[in-house]
């Protein structure tokens, strides 16, 4: 597998420094040189795969030779080890439970296969990786769980102070051992920031050996093209034309899907469904990008103002707009939508959806409204229990909350808060972090 990055097409990088840099210097994001099409036998034979099989089948066609055939086997199946269940919500409707790993989050796959790709490639090193990773809910968690232990490699987590639930935190800050998380006084944006110059710091470069575990990471995005395989298997009737809604913050998920259908998924739509940080939804109706700062809605994980996968859907599409509208369709929609449409599922079909999911949803309503006679797929990113609160409140009523979140409750949090400026940040990983 070769990449370059989305700055510079004519550069190339292998996949280890790819996946231990996380940037380009250029400050672009990498791309994979080729996306090679499956072949129509693995789409013949895919109902007799497993989930961790089919994975390693698109592994081996995307990364290739970078890896010897038994280590990939052995980090595919052990990031993909746990389920990802298609739900009727009815014929027409299924929802993708992505939340059955440890963190209760989608992010669990990337943050996985991740760690299990950066411990084969630093098998070797002799200093600490350090990996820094801005979140603004559930990366953070899902890296952490995905690390925790790892030798060789430090996690330092940025998170905006007061922007992410009780039990995300918890996730957070509630780990020790190689896990340290930092408080920012500040947006999401500003902690994607400051991890950005960081990497870009000359003398903490000469400190450190950072690597990313962002979306921007292409190890993170490679995982997410699995289950989108994964879910195709399960449906039951695959003669019906099907589209993916995606409830987006990042896009690293969309992206993913985008990959997916390179090589050869045939999937008729992506709906990049948004909460009011409606960017990307506004630039496939006017044609124009425009980043805002993020603004703050129930669903937090999605609170972004300059999706940082924004330039790879481009660069997928050859900067055109009406190749991108051809794929993707967006849709944004407001707190009280999303509301409305948990407080319907539950009581018409006694399921709870966390709020992203929701968001997903209202995608997919909106797209069915202009195309019939589709089936829709909803990826639902977490668990609804991680927003136990507002998932309450809305709900009116007390939800099951599964044992792994029980035991979060009550572990002290360990955190240091800073400021949003660089030179704390910097200060802090010179004199406190070490
Ligand atoms: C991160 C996240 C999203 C957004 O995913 P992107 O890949 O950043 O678009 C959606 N839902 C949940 C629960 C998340 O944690």
């Amino acid at each position: 597998m070769q990449l370059y990055s989305t700055r510079n097409t004519s550069l190339r990088f292998s996949l280890e420094e790819a996946v231990m840099k996380g940037l380009p210097a250029d400050n672009g994001l990498f791309m994979p040189l080729e996306v090679p099409k499956m072949p129509a036998t693995f789409f013949s034979n895919i109902e007799n795969h497993t989930f961790p099989e089919l994975s390693f089948e698109v592994a081996k066609a995307l990364i290739g030779d970078s890896i010897p055939i038994p280590a990939l086997e052995q980090i595919v199946f052990n990031a993909i080890n746990f389920p990802a269940p298609i739900v009727s919500l009815d014929e027409r409707t299924f929802i993708l439970e992505l939340f059955h790993g440890p963190s209760l989050a989608f992010k669990d796959f990337g943050a996985r296969f991740m760690a299990q790709l950066m411990g084969y490639f630093n098998r070797n090193a002799d200093k600490e990786l350090t990996i820094l990773v801005a979140t603004s809910g559930d990366t953070g968690g899902a890296v952490a769980a995905g690390f925790l232990g790892a030798p060789g490699v430090r996690v330092i987590i940025l998170y905006p102070s007061g922007k992410v639930s009780f039990l995300q935190e918890q996730q957070l800050t509630t780990l020790g051992n190689n896990i340290t998380a930092l408080e920012i006084q500040g947006s999401f944006d500003d902690c994607q920031a400051l991890v950005k110059e960081a990497f870009l710091d000359p003398e903490l470069n000469q400190l450190y050996r950072f690597s990313s575990a962002n979306s921007i990471n292409i190890a993170r995005l490679i995982p997410q093209s699995f289950y989108y395989f994964e879910a195709y298997r399960q449906l039951p009737n695959k003669d019906i034309p099907f589209v993916f809604s995606v409830p987006s913050g990042n896009f690293g998920n969309l992206t993913a899907g985008l990959f997916a259908k390179r090589m050869g998924l045939p999937v008729q739509h992506f709906i990049a469904a948004t909460n009011l940080n409606d960017i990307v939804p506004d630039y496939l109706s006017s044609g124009i990008y425009t980043p805002k700062p993020s603004v703050s809605t129930l669903s937090n994980a999605m609170d972004v103002g300059n999706p940082s996968n924004f330039n790879r859907i481009l660069d997928l599409y050859g900067s055109t707009w009406n190749n991108i509208k051809s794929d993707v369709i967006g849709f944004a929609f407001d707190d009280i939508h999303t509301e409305n449409i948990m407080r319907n599922i539950f009581e018409s079909k006694a399921y709870i959806l966390d709020p992203h999911g929701a968001v997903g949803l209202l995608g997919l309503n909106a797209y069915k409204k202009l195309h019939p006679n589709t089936q829709g797929i909803v990826l639902e990113t977490a668990h609804p229990a991680k927003f136990l609160p507002d998932v309450e409140r809305i709900l009116k009523r007390s939800i099951p909350v599964p044992e792994k979140l029980v035991a979060l409750e009550h572990l002290e949090k360990k955190s240091t808060l800073l400021s949003p400026q660089f030179i704390d940040f910097k200060d802090w990983l010179i004199h406190d972090a070490r």
